[in-house]
């Protein structure tokens, strides 16, 4: 596994070979794409980010006056996209992604479990309906669900997240069933320039050789830290799906949630999930009143699970 930085690759006989220029694909995304569809049973495309995959299927796979239901409470940027896109004549109604989907939709989009407030979508619900079926997996991974088995259409991932797995690679993907899917929007990729590049590539790939064992010890110690949570006094509405390494849960409010953030030693106060360091934010100042203010949201790393409480608890204590 190496990284081929080349922008253009000359052509043999005066033809293009399988790779001539790099916005057109890359011998180091090919490689992590068919990993990645390996993972997910499907026909994997990079983007250069999840937003850059989310705004791809968007535009490519739907048309001006089509509709998506996106799963309330999913992700807060998907709806900051789609709401962006609305100026080109796509529209989005949000619904509970724990029943059936509403009728007359061109795409469903689930996300499994929905971050922060970490419910899990009725899949077969949503494979009943006749709409095309996306769900957003960044924080289940292919470890704990392969949407496609379960009737999807569509796989997304923030691969910036648990996949590339070391908050040093942004980097998003879509995994098809349907290989015209895929074309398409590789078609799409290549016109509009969302491509990823060679080094993020490369690092989703070393990223997935210890995937499996990165996110099951996520998961044991996200377990744990969510039983020992629902116990503490300060704090509310532990939410944990039984999957992955994400947990929310809810201080007092907005002011006990901020001197939980500042008193952390261990956890880092920052944004993001899915990488090897644990981190902690109020999601309070990102999405508004759409979250409770004492909302917080922690992405469970590879440290002891014990010094992950101990830090937890020191900070609790002073809210
Ligand atoms: N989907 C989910 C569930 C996310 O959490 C995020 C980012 O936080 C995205 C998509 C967007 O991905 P990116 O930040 O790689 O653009």
């Amino acid at each position: 596994m190496s990284v081929d930085r080349s922008t253009i690759w000359p052509y043999r006989d005066g033809e293009p070979g399988e790779f001539y220029y790099q916005r057109y694909g890359h011998p180091t995304g090919v490689e992590a794409e068919q990993r990645l569809g390996e993972l997910d049973g499907g026909h994997a495309v990079l983007f250069a980010s999840g937003a850059g995959a989310t705004t791809a299927v968007a535009l490519a796979l739907l048309g001006p006056g089509d509709t998506i239901a996106l799963a309330e409470g999913a992700y807060y940027g998907t709806s900051v996209i789609f709401g962006e896109l609305e100026r080109w004549g796509l529209r989005y109604v949000e619904f509970d992604q724990t029943g059936a989907p509403p009728d007359g939709v061109q795409l469903i989009w689930l996300e499994a479990p929905s971050n922060p407030f970490l419910t899990m979508p009725d899949l077969q619900a949503a494979a009943a309906h006749p709409a095309r079926v996306l769900v957003d997996a960044t924080a289940a991974t292919p470890v704990h669900l392969r949407p496609l088995e379960h009737g999807a259409d569509l796989v997304l991932h923030s691969a910036t997240k648990y996949l590339a797995g070391h908050d040093d690679a942004l980097l998003g993907a879509v995994v098809c069933r349907n290989e015209d899917d895929a074309a398409r929007l590789k078609e799409f990729r290549t016109r509009t320039g969302i491509v990823a590049a060679p080094d993020p590539c490369f690092l989703l790939l070393r990223g997935l050789k210890t995937l499996e064992l990165r996110v099951r010890r996520q998961t044991e110690s996200a377990r744990e830290l969510a039983a020992r949570l629902a116990e503490h006094p300060k704090v509310q509405n532990v939410r944990y799906p039984g999957i992955g390494g994400l947990v929310s849960f809810d201080v007092a409010g907005a002011d006990e949630a901020r001197t939980v953030e500042t008193s952390l030693r261990l956890i880092t106060n920052a944004t993001s999930l899915g990488g090897v360091d644990s981190l902690l934010e109020s999601r309070a100042r990102w999405e508004g009143d759409r979250v409770p203010a004492g909302l917080l949201r922690l992405s469970v790393g590879l440290e002891p699970v014990d010094e992950l409480w101990a830090d937890l608890n020191q900070a609790l204590a002073r809210a």
